[in-house]
């Protein structure tokens, strides 16, 4: 059941009021099937609605405010979702079905998210160019104007820190599309920020189906950059839609990425990583290290080690803290099931047991670690989206560099040895968007560009990058003599 909200979830924020839709959804909780509530679904014209908004906010207030005030909008922002959290990991873990502790930890970092980019708000300069004698030469950073969010479900709110939080440092008006199944803390989001004192427009919050609502945002005319994350199916498509107006958008489109165990690494250290990073968030997460490469002479034992790690694990409701809770939906459990379909011919190592408890209409999966598994086999190319992982073993670096790089993605990879020079060389040859070594994710790492290259996405959000993503350089060249 939900607990008491401060809002409506039958309501949008379009211009600083809320106001119903005609049509809503049910909003179901994955833990058990059960719906929560109903929650706004908007039309074409409530998005429309909220482009407006939009425009009018940087038209008026928000367009006046400066890079300072901006800053401290986000800010008391972030400071009050700190004061949230406690609500807005309930209402995570109820409509995502994360385990709690894992809900928590994404609104903190929600929270880091409106500290970091509210600091930066006011450090992002311009420059002067030596240019001709008689000729001064600056250039300006600016907003785009509209910006476009189109979040996914399995990172709510570390999405929408990350791009919104970006967008509005740098003085863009938002327009927010959270995804069907998973709105109810952006709408919480969109309440604090009426709070923390943003002007009417600056964020508005539309609720809806990704065909109508997301569409129509992609498409809008109106808009000036689009940021989003989700499958490359539908990315391919909003970047259809947002060539017609030729407008950039931002694509975070997931990956398979690998870890990858050379002989001389110290496997003490990379085990709760190599399992935890395939199966937090039920292994719905983009940069899931589904892949594991491991060198022939190690691979016997680490094999066996995340054969016990996946024993061990725990699986549940949300509210009961689990280390894997439901996936996100029925839906998403069938997609999986169907691409599981491909395994009946590989090595099940390792199964994560499943409670007689559970209750059945909840979408549980239960964790499987398959190995050895050929690099080109179906589970070792396509995304997954569940809690499996595939073991691979290699031979030689040179294997590992073209088994790492040889799918369809690039988005992060890690690499567990300690040779310095190996580290190097890996840093370099690994096609993504990020590469850590001897670790895996460094701790969420707000500060730190992600991204990807191939059909992981182009662009990049987070850390001080997001803010040149979030803007566009005006080049003002002053001819004085
Ligand atoms: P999706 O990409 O269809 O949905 C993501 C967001 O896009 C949602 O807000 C949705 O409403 C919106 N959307 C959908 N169709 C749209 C359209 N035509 N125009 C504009 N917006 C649209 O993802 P899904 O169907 O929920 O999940 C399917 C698969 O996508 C998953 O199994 C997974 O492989 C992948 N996925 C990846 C990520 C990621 O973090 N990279 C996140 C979610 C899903």
């Amino acid at each position: 059941m939900l607990p008491n909200l401060p809002f409506d979830p039958g309501h949008i924020l379009v211009g600083g009021t809320w106001r119903a839709t005609v049509e809503t959804l049910s909003l179901i909780n994955p833990s058990d099937g059960t719906t929560l509530c109903q929650i706004a679904c908007s039309t074409v014209a409530d998005v429309n609605a909220a482009v407006t908004a939009a425009q009018d906010a940087l038209n008026g207030d928000w367009g006046r405010k400066s890079a300072l005030e901006r800053g401290r909008c986000l800010t008391r922002l972030g400071q009050l979702v700190l004061e949230h959290a406690d609500l807005l990991t309930t209402l995570e873990a109820l409509d995502v079905g994360k385990p709690v502790s894992q809900a928590r930890a994404d609104a903190i970092a929600l929270a880091r998210y409106c500290e970091f980019y509210g600091g930066a708000a006011d450090k992002v300069h311009g420059t002067t160019i030596p240019y001709l004698d008689g000729y001064t030469v600056y250039t300006l950073r600016e907003p785009h104007g509209v910006t476009g969010h189109i979040v996914p479900w399995n990172y709510p709110m570390q999405i929408i820190g990350r791009s919104v939080g970006a967008a509005l440092a740098m003085g863009n008006a938002c327009v927010l599309k959270p995804a069907e199944d998973a709105c109810l803390t952006a709408l919480m989001f969109a309440h604090l920020a009426k709070e923390a004192g943003f002007p009417d427009g600056a964020l508005n919050v539309v609720p809806g189906l990704g065909a109508e609502a997301g569409a129509a945002l992609a498409r809008h005319p109106g808009v000036q950059h689009l940021s989003f994350t989700g499958s490359v199916q539908t990315g391919r498509t909003i970047q259809t839609l947002a060539a017609e107006n030729v407008v950039p958008v931002t694509l975070e489109l997931g990956g398979k990425s690998p870890q990858i165990v050379f002989e001389d690494a110290d496997i003490d250290a990379a085990l709760p990583f190599l399992v935890n990073a395939g199966l937090q968030n039920a292994g719905q997460t983009c940069s899931a290290a589904s892949r594991i490469l491991i060198q022939r002479g190690v691979y016997d034992r680490v094999a066996a080690r995340m054969a016990d790690a996946y024993r061990a694990k725990s699986i549940g409701p949300a509210s009961s803290d689990p280390d894997i809770g439901p996936l996100i939906s029925v839906k998403q459990k069938t997609r999986l099931a169907s691409l599981l379909e491909a395994a009946h011919d590989l090595p099940c190592i390792a199964e994560t047991p499943m409670p007689d408890d559970l209750p059945p209409k909840g979408a549980y999966v239960q964790p499987r670690l398959y190995g050895p598994v050929p690099p080109d086999h179906p589970l070792a190319q396509d995304e997954l989206f569940g809690p499996v992982q595939v073991l691979i073993p290699f031979d030689t670096e040179e294997d590992a560099i073209r088994i790492a790089n040889g799918t369809i993605y690039g988005l992060v990879a890690g690499v567990w040895t300690r040779d310095g020079a190996r580290q190097m060389r890996l840093a370099k040859a690994l096609k993504t968007g990020q590469v850590f070594l001897n670790n895996y994710g460094a701790g969420g790492g707000v500060e730190l560009p992600f991204g990807g290259i191939g059909k992981s996405g182009h662009g990049r959000e987070k850390g001080f990058e997001a803010l040149y993503g979030f803007s566009t350089l005006k080049t003002v060249a002053a001819k004085h003599g």
